[in-house]
């Protein structure tokens, strides 16, 4: 099927990313920045909104925007235009929690996109497997829910601009897929695993379907990892657990996620997309939204 053949869903795309955006801002009140992580663990426990006025977003929210973008202007992922919005949301503020390799990619990009198909195999020896390719997607699957084999290829050619290694890709087709599924009211772990490509991203999420949702979300974080080591495999299987155990409850599903720690902005930016996907950000507290910087 051609790629303009997939009708968009624009509406569950918005939801997402607002779900992405919100989940983001919201798990970064709990990075040792802010709060040293027992002092975070029992305010999460007790389910404590944090009291800072402002939330910033980080660098989940930034790429989630350029790759929105690109898909409103062009209606597929449009590579070198995307590599080129990745490295210009970059240079637009470098101080949003980027990780080291974006460091070194963005800005030889943003002097010549097209270069990504070089440089990004070349992070890392063998591409990186981290979870930025990941912690951005969910709003290109609710987009595309329609058809998920387009959702699973639009969400690898994505990722390869900036993950080259095979489970960078695998995590951002996994959770593409669960934001396609969720808006499908077809989303079980089980489902994603069978669509995500075989690797140590599948296997995780194997092991998540395994996990009942009885289980403590910070137990379930140390079986399943808590992104602590930034990479997908690390990330996508606990961000995706907690999405299931609360696919209709947002607010509820972030402070599950947020129970991890870990890499917590990603987590909750990867749980708040796909079940902001379905259920958007009208049921979380005022102050939360409030609180959440704006997206534009
Ligand atoms: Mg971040």
């Amino acid at each position: 099927m051609d790629s303009t053949d997939v009708a968009p869903d624009l509406a569950a795309a918005r939801r997402s990313l607002e779900g992405l955006a919100l989940g983001d801002a919201f798990g970064e009140r709990w990075f040792p920045l802010f709060r040293e992580p027992r002092k975070a663990f029992d305010e999460i426990r007790a389910r404590r909104t944090p009291h800072e006025p402002v939330w910033h977003w980080t660098d989940d929210t930034a790429l989630a925007r350029a790759l929105h973008r690109v898909l409103d202007d062009h209606g597929h992922v449009e590579q070198d235009r995307l590599a080129l919005y990745f490295a210009l949301a970059f240079d637009a503020d470098q101080a949003r929690g980027y990780g080291h390799g974006m460091h070194l990619l963005l800005p030889q990009l943003l002097a010549s996109p097209a270069d990504w198909r070089t440089l990004a195999p070349e992070l890392f020896e063998g591409g990186s497997l981290g979870n930025g390719a990941a912690m951005r997607v969910a709003p290109l699957g609710a987009r595309f829910h329609r058809d998920l084999g387009h959702v699973a290829g639009q969400a690898a050619l994505q990722a390869e601009i900036t993950h080259a290694h095979p489970e960078g890709i695998a995590g951002a087709v996994a959770v593409a897929v669960a934001a396609a599924l969720a808006v499908r009211g077809e989303f079980t772990l089980s489902r994603v695993a069978g669509r995500t490509p075989a690797g140590t991203v599948r296997d995780g999420l194997l092991r998540a379907v395994d996990v009942p949702f009885a289980t403590e979300p910070w137990k379930a974080a140390d079986l399943l990892g808590n992104g602590q080591r930034i990479r997908s495999d690390d990330t996508v299987p606990f961000a995706l657990w907690t999405a299931a155990r609360h696919p209709e409850d947002l607010e509820a599903a972030l402070w599950a996620t947020a129970e991890g720690l870990g890499d917590v902005d990603t987590t909750c930016a990867i749980t708040g997309g796909v079940v902001g996907a379905v259920t958007g950000v009208d049921g979380v507290p005022d102050e939360w939204l409030r609180r959440r910087e704006p997206l534009s």
